[in-house]
């Protein structure tokens, strides 16, 4: 199969533009935002960071306050596992994105840049 990257993109949506920093929403295949997780991608004075977070519900019906309290006690932490499932479409749109939010955002500080010098 011969996927090409899609504009706009399937399962991933922008969600901020601020020029040097872009936020993304990366959805999941299985269709429930529980699991979808956010991407930033920013340009500062040392180059460019990506950041990808989620937020993660605790499936408190799956186990039961004891599980819990007795695994904080013992171990001092709870952990917590999330995933995205990405189709092969979704993906390739993905590194697409990552790839041109780095090029946005480093011509973003550099025009900034040459403003600032110029007036
Ligand atoms: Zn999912």
């Amino acid at each position: 199969m011969d996927l090409k990257v899609q504009k706009p993109a399937v399962g991933i949506m922008i969600t901020n533009d601020w020029g040097d920093s872009k936020g993304y929403r990366v959805a999941c295949e299985c269709g429930s935002n529980e699991c979808e997780h956010q991407v930033w991608v920013e340009a500062d004075d040392i180059g460019v960071t990506t950041t990808i977070y989620s937020t993660t519900t605790t499936n408190f019906w799956s186990k039961t306050r004891w599980y819990y309290i007795w695994t904080l006690l013992t171990k001092g932490y709870i952990e917590q596992e999330t995933c995205v499932i990405m189709s092969e479409q979704q993906t390739l749109n993905y590194a697409e994105i990552l790839k041109s939010a780095i090029k946005d955002t480093v011509n973003f500080r550099k025009n900034k840049y040459d403003e600032n010098k110029s007036s």
